[in-house]
C-alpha cells in the first residue's frame, strides 16, 4: 500500500501537490471545472491540519514554451473561488526560478500558492532531474494528486518524488480503490462495458478484464471491427481493418472463458455523419452497403438494461454512439440512466465522454466513481503499473 494523507503530520509543512487542473478552456475561460473542483479536497486536508499548499500542473501542450493563452491564471481565480481561501498565483514563465524560491522561502504563516503551467519548463515532459530539485527545494512533503497524469513519468510527478517524502492525494486514493481494487476482486455478476471509436485503445482492457468479467457489452465504433470479425456486413462503419483478426481472438478466448460478449443487436445508421441526416435503424448483420452505424438501436438499449438488472459491478468507458450530435446520443445516454439507477451496484465510469454524458445528465451523485482519468484510467484497467503512482513511497 502507498503512503496517503494520514501518513503525515501536515502542521507547519510545505507540501507540493501535484494536482491536475487540466481543465477545457474556451477562449481564455474555464468550460468545465471538474477537476479544480475534484482537486479541492486534498488542498482543504492538508490547510486544516496546518499545512501550506505549493500547487502544480500542467494545462495542455505548450510543448516546453510560454504560452500565454495557456498560463493557469484563470485556474487559480476559479481555485480560490471553490476554496475560499487565498490562491497565490506565482507567475514565472519558467515555473519555478531563483526569484519564486526567494518569494516562497519569505512566505509566513499558511498559505496557498499556485505556480505556472508546469509544461512551460522543457525539463516536464523530459522528466528533467534539474527542473524536479528546483520545485522539491519549495516544500518538505510531496503529494500526487492528479491522476490524469499518472501514467506519464514528468518531472512534476515522478521526478520530484526522489527527492521528497512522498504520498497520494485523496482523489488518487480513490481512483486507485476503485479502479483497481474493486476490479481485482470484484463482486460478481461484474459487467464491464466498453464503446468508443477505436479497438486499439481498449485491446488492453478487454484482454485483461476477459478473465474477471461475467459479461462484456461491447458498442459504439469498437463494435463494428466485431462485427467484421464475425461475418457481418458493416457498410461504411468505421472497422479498423487491421484488428479484425484480434477481435476474433478476443471472442475465442471470451468462449472458453464462458465470459458473454454482448454486441448491439440493431444499429442506428446514417448516410453521413451529420445533425439532422435521415436515419434508420437495421439489423447489426445488414448495415446497407452506403450506410454507417452511429448509435444502437432499442432493441439493444432494451437488451444491455437487462443484462444489467443483476451486476454487482459495472465498469463503463467510452460512449455508444455518436453522442455529440443529440439523434445520435440516445444509446449513451440511455446507457448512463441505467448506471444510476442501479442498486447495490459499484459503478465505476472512465473516460471523458462517458463520464461527460453522466454529467450532463445530472447522475453524478449516483455513480459510485467517476474517474479523472482517461489514458490513466484505461492503462490502470489493463492492469499496468502507472508511474506516477509506482514512485510514492510504500507505507
Ligand atoms: P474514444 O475516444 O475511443 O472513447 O471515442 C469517443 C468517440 O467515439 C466519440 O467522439 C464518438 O463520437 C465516437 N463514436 C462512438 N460511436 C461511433 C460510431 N458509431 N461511429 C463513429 N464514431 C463513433
Amino acid at each position: 500500500m502507498k503512503k496517503n494523507l494520514k501518513s503525515f503530520d501536515f502542521e507547519n509543512k510545505r507540501v507540493l501537490i501535484r494536482a491536475d487542473l487540466n481543465v477545457p478552456m474556451d477562449e481564455g475561460v474555464i468550460s468545465n471545472d471538474v477537476r479544480i473542483r475534484k482537486s479541492v479536497p486534498t488542498i482543504k486536508y492538508i490547510l486544516d491540519r496546518g499545512g501550506s499548499c505549493i500547487i502544480i500542473s500542467h494545462l495542455g501542450r505548450p510543448k516546453g514554451k510560454y504560452v500565454p493563452e495557456m498560463s493557469l491564471k484563470p485556474v487559480a481565480e476559479r481555485l480560490q473561488e471553490l476554496l475560499g481561501y487565498d490562491v497565490n498565483f506565482i507567475a514565472d514563465e519558467k515555473v519555478v526560478s531563483e526569484e519564486v524560491k526567494k518569494s516562497i522561502g519569505e512566505l509566513r504563516g499558511q498559505f496557498v500558492v499556485l505556480l505556472e503551467n508546469t509544461r512551460f519548463n522543457p525539463e516536464e515532459e523530459a522528466n528533467g532531474e534539474e527542473f524536479s530539485k528546483e520545485l522539491c527545494e519549495l516544500a518538505d512533503i510531496y503529494v500526487n494528486d492528479a491522476f490524469g497524469t499518472s501514467h506519464r513519468a514528468h518531472a512534476s510527478n515522478v521526478g520530484v518524488s526522489h527527492c521528497l517524502p512522498s504520498a497520494i492525494g485523496l482523489l488518487v486514493e480513490k481512483e486507485v480503490d476503485y479502479l483497481h481494487e474493486s476490479v481485482k476482486r470484484p463482486k460478481s455478476p461484474f459487467v464491464v462495458i466498453l464503446g468508443g471509436s477505436k479497438v486499439s485503445d481498449k485491446i488492453g482492457v478487454l484482454e485483461n478484464l476477459i478473465d474477471k468479467a461475467d459479461k462484456i457489452i461491447i458498442f459504439g465504433a469498437m463494435a463494428y471491427t466485431f462485427f467484421k470479425a464475425k461475418g457481418y456486413e458493416t457498410g461504411k462503419s468505421l472497422v479498423e481493418e487491421d484488428k479484425i483478426d484480434i477481435a476474433k481472438k478476443i471472442l475465442k478466448k471470451a468462449e472458453e472463458n464462458s465470459v458473454d460478449i454482448i454486441l448491439p443487436e440493431d444499429t442506428v445508421v446514417v448516410s453521413e455523419i451529420k445533425s439532422g441526416a435521415d436515419y434508420q435503424t437495421v439489423d447489426s448483420k445488414n448495415i446497407p452497403a452506403d450506410k454507417m452505424g452511429v448509435d444502437i438501436g432499442d432493441k439493444s438499449i432494451g437488451r444491455i438494461e437487462q443484462e444489467l438488472k443483476n451486476a454487482r459491478t459495472v465498469i463503463w468507458n467510452g460512449p455508444a454512439g455518436v453522442f455529440e450530435i443529440e439523434e445520435f446520443s440516445k444509446g449513451t445516454f440511455s446507457v448512463a440512466k441505467m448506471l444510476s439507477e442501479l442498486k447495490g451496484a459499484v459503478t465505476i465510469v472512465g473516460g471523458g465522454d462517458s463520464a461527460s454524458a453522466v454529467e450532463k445528465s445530472g447522475y453524478e451523485d449516483k455513480i459510485s466513481h467517476i474517474s479523472t482519468g482517461g489514458g490513466a484510467s484505461l492503462e490502470m484497467l489493463e492492469g499496468k503499473e502507472l508511474p506516477g503512482i509506482a514512485c510514492i513511497e510504500e507505507a
